[in-house]
């Protein structure tokens, strides 16, 4: 069975936490977007870790890691992550990289960075690990591939190409130093030499296991709305952070994933520019951020404070439809805890008309939160393992969003570590 964990949102909404947790059961992992952009946080009985590029269930011996084809692989980065965790007394992860997935290269760090200082006061916020660069870079047929760096007559003929048109954009644009093909060549031959006792026929290898039984989970990064199609466009990643992708980005038939679980948190955060209708400021933001997550909502790849407000139901049942959702994992809800009254986004008005909608970007960003005041519950439900044990009010909160968004619930999350969950 393949199952996605994915995210409704921003991004940033627990889905190492349920990943880590579903690995329990799980044979493969499998990551198939994005890149070292954005970290997961895991609390487990080995410590607590943020990763960028593992996938969340490489911390159990028994699962295989995969960095799937459609990932943006950043070889040193992968190779520090896993010597970070194997020094802090994990067992080393058995992992596999797709022989067809591209590498991140240095030049794409430089030219997010570029870009970045270039746009000034109008950049994307962006977390500068050369994401956006590498997918254009890729689309633009000029990637890296792992599966080149075996082809030395390629890769010298490639390295030439590519930075003749890199140093014009170097030179005339950004005034920086220029890229040597020597150099560049010497990289992909370290990267080839780090990588090579990875490289795996990945499609071919879950196909195998798919008819072996395997339970196998694709993890996504982001959440739907930094989706560059589906999402608040351009504000959004720049691979598709929809379970639909996990088929591309794995190699798997779409009729494959049989469940999707997406993870939705109990209030919002946002990273980054963008509209982010329910956001709310001064002090009232202040405290959910400091008591936000695990140790409060600062991001895990750039430390930035997250933009924080209360839950939108209208965001969310959109993300939650174009996730495909079968389960929602309704996490963090144990941070609500502190609140006399929890106020829900349930619509946006827009020119004076109120719509349940989530709508295109222009209009987004006219859009004015519709609030509904439910009661708070005044208590710490951290420990809680049964439903029924909630208090009234956290339950006809969870019940309230639930309706709004359509989509069953059935998994509460109420504390950071993999216990801390309530099936329902
Ligand atoms: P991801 O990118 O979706 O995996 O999310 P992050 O790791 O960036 O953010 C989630 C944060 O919340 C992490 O610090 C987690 O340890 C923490 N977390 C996850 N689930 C819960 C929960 O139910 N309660 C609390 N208090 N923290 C949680």
């Amino acid at each position: 069975m393949v199952k996605a964990v994915v995210g409704v949102n921003w991004g940033d909404e627990g889905k190492g936490k349920i990943t880590d947790m579903l690995a329990k059961e799980a044979d493969i992992i499998v990551r198939f977007q994005g890149g070292a952009n954005a970290g997961h946080t895991i609390v487990n009985d080995c410590g607590k870790f943020a990763l960028h590029t593992l996938p969340s269930g490489c911390f159990y011996g028994h699962t295989t890691s995969i960095i799937g084809n459609g990932v943006a692989l950043n070889i040193p980065i992968l190779f520090q992550e896993i010597q970070s965790i194997v020094e802090r007394g994990v067992p080393m992860p058995k992992i596999l990289v797709s022989d067809r997935a591209q590498m991140v290269m240095p030049y794409h760090v430089l030219f997010d960075q570029y870009e970045e200082e270039r746009l000034g006061g109008k950049s994307f916020g962006s977390t500068k690990s050369g994401i956006a660069p590498f997918y254009s870079d890729k689309y633009a047929k000029i990637g890296f591939q792992v599966s080149e760096l075996f082809d030395e007559e390629l890769l010298k003929e490639k390295v030439v190409r590519v930075c003749e048109t890199k140093n014009v954009l170097l030179e005339h644009l950004y005034h920086k130093p220029l890229l040597d093909p020597a150099e560049l060549l010497e990289t992909l031959h370290q990267y080839r030499e780090m990588v090579e006792p990875y490289i795996c026929d990945v499609s071919s290898y879950l196909w195998n296991a798919i008819r072996e039984g395997k339970e196998i989970l694709l993890e996504g990064q982001l959440g739907t709305l930094k989706d560059p199609d589906h999402g608040i466009y351009p504000m959004v990643t720049s691979s598709s952070t929809l379970a639909a992708y996990g088929a591309i980005g794995a190699g798997l038939p779409p009729y494959a994933i049989e469940k999707v679980v997406v993870v939705c948190k109990a209030y919002s955060s946002a990273v980054g520019a963008g509209a982010f209708v329910s956001e709310i400021f001064g002090d009232e933001a202040d405290e959910l951020r400091r008591r936000g997550g695990d140790g409060g909502e600062y991001g895990a790849t750039t430390g930035r404070p997250r933009r924080m407000g209360w839950f939108d139901c209208v965001a969310s049942r959109y993300g939650c439809r174009l996730q495909g959702a079968t389960d929602v994992a309704f996490t963090v809800l144990d941070v609500l805890g502190y609140l006399d009254e929890i106020p829900v986004c349930v619509g946006y008005e827009i020119d004076g008309e109120v719509t349940t909608d989530f709508p295109v970007t222009s209009k987004l960003n006219r859009a004015k939160p519709v609030l509904k005041t439910l009661p708070g519950w005044k208590t710490d439900i951290h420990g809680i393992r049964n439903y029924e044990e909630l208090p009234e009010n956290c339950r006809k909160y969870i019940e309230f969003v639930e309706e709004q968004i359509g989509f069953p619930i059935t998994m509460v999350s109420n504390g950071p570590g993999r216990e801390d969950i309530i099936y329902r």
